[in-house]
């Protein structure tokens, strides 16, 4: 049985069902695998028979320590149905020679957050029942945009639950903003900041740690947890995709099973890019990750330099999911390469908290550099990547992708490198319906609505059903709160 770690503390080892039932360790460090289960060439040829569902199945069974294989179909089942405009559930589109993106926004909200989400909710209610004799689940989530209507939506009507959201109420695309304000269920709650979503997470955080807090909530029969990427539920559910556009892409002849592939992943929070980085340590055969920055390139200076620094500004760009400084999920990259040693962790973590910055050793940068090659796009690139794109290939990037494909492209040809490459498509381009039609005319109407519907004219194909229908729906959240208040709104929405 694979056990879990907290990055800070080698000390804890709990199942993958306590991990995602607590979210966050104690110690404030994430819960991570001491060791992987690994697929062979035969384990690969076996996945290639099944689909999305049975390859689910057989990526996290061997992962999720604590939850029966009837607990696993079962929540996979539920994930993974009619919920899904593509029988693929993530379908690989060829975009060029060697170059194909992998479309992760196929699912009820229209961002790759649904692949976890969805899962997450049938996972995490299996593992309060098993670990904290059925507590009640108080889940809040801190969000750049998507992850906050994905959780609301996985979560909405689940007994046993409530999901209280934080958003940066300037710092989200209209369409993002309307998807939350709308969203309908008893337990959920939605709150504007005015700050960015570094001050949302980190209070989020520190909201974990509250004592007094998690005192008055337990008195209830009632727990705090996350449905952020620092949750082990959110980022196993990611691994599965990468195994399975291997599969899609070895079925189409278009490789040899065995073949490495490099994979591009427009990073915000480093969860995404790192579940590909899992899917590696698991037997998948990958060359280079590509991590993909936007005009926030605090991630390619790190890799260009080994020093983590965030004294710096913070851009609201067009890409509003990808607007992070503090990356969390970094931390289970570098206990990894530390081999696991909790101590160097602990103290860079400190680093980061007292002097905003730190620095990892020459070996580790060495590790880092060996598997991750790093770049960024500014707006006039990302811009111009969607126009080119559409122009070339009739094919609509929204702003994250664009991003990711040009890091790649430029990428590739810095390096020469000429290995088959995964791009990771994290967004529907309606999501961001004014950036995108700025993008390829220069112009966009003022209405939201209006937007979306040029956006089918011009793209010559229809918006996410979803979408369409926000527009007959009532903003039921409306909520705000200053960024130092955030604790005291935390505390009314959770009616404590
Ligand atoms: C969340 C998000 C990202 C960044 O993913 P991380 O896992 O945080 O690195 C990129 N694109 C879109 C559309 C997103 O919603």
């Amino acid at each position: 049985m694979i056990s879990y770690r907290s990055t800070r503390d080698n000390g804890v080892h709990i199942s993958a069902a306590q991990a995602i039932a607590r979210g966050i360790s104690a110690d404030g460090g994430l819960f991570v695998p001491e060791t992987l289960p690994r697929f062979d060439a035969a384990g690969l040829e076996g996945l290639r028979a099944l689909d999305y569902k049975g390859r689910a199945r057989a990526v996290l069974g061997g992962l999720l320590s604590g939850f029966s294989e009837e607990d696993i179909a079962e929540s996979v089942d539920a994930a993974y149905g009619e919920q899904w405009d593509d029988p693929a559930v993530t379908p690989l589109v060829r975009l060029s020679s060697g170059l194909y993106l992998l479309e992760l926004w196929h699912g009820p909200t229209s961002a790759f957050k649904d692949i976890a989400l969805q899962l997450l909710p049938h996972l995490l209610t299996r593992a309060m029942t098993k670990t904290a004799s059925g507590k009640h689940a108080d889940i809040l989530v801190a969000t750049s945009g998507d992850t906050g209507k994905a959780a609301l939506a996985g979560f909405a009507g689940v007994a046993g639950t409530s999901v209280t959201v934080f958003y940066p109420r300037e710092g989200v695309s209209r369409i993002q903003k309307l998807q939350m304000t709308t969203q309908s269920g008893n337990n959920v709650g939605v709150c504007g900041i005015d700050g960015n979503f570094d001050d949302a997470q980190t209070a989020v955080k520190k909201l974990f740690g509250d004592k007094a807090l998690a005192a008055e909530l337990e008195c209830k029969g009632r727990t705090l947890s996350s449905a952020n990427s620092i949750n082990w539920g959110r980022l196993a559910p990611q691994i599965v995709y990468y195994f399975h556009a291997y599969c899609a892409l070895a079925d189409a002849g278009e490789i040899q099973t065995g073949e490495a592939v490099n994979i591009a992943v427009p990073t915000g929070n480093f969860g995404n890019i790192l579940a590909a980085w899992y899917a590696l340590g698991m037997g998948l055969p990958v060359g280079k990750l590509i991590c993909a920055s936007n005009r926030n390139r605090v991630l390619t200076d790190f890799l260009a330099t080994g020093v983590y620094d965030i004294r710096r500004p913070f851009y609201a760009t067009t890409s509003p999911s990808m607007d992070i400084l503090i990356s969390s999920n970094l931390e289970r990259l570098l206990h990894a390469l530390t081999d696991g040693d909790d101590r160097a962790v602990n103290s860079m973590m400190i680093g980061l908290a007292t002097h905003c910055r730190y620095e990892v050793p020459e070996a580790v940068k060495e590790r880092l550099t060996q598997r991750f090659a790093g770049g960024f796009c500014d707006e006039t690139d990302c811009a111009a990547t969607i126009r080119e794109t559409f122009a070339e290939h009739s094919y609509l990037v929204d702003p994250h992708t664009a991003v990711g494909l040009r890091v790649c492209g430029e990428y590739m040809r810095r390096t020469g490198d000429t290995a088959k490459t995964i791009v990771a498509a994290t967004a529907s381009p309606f999501k961001f319906a004014g950036s995108m039609l700025a993008a390829l005319t220069g112009k966009a109407p003022a209405d939201d609505f209006a937007q979306l519907a040029e956006l089918e004219r011009l793209g010559g194909r229809s918006m996410p059903p979803a979408i369409a229908a926000l527009r007959g729906l009532p903003e039921r959240h409306t909520k705000t709160c200053r960024k130092e208040d955030i604790f005291a709104a935390a505390r009314e929405l959770l009616g404590v």
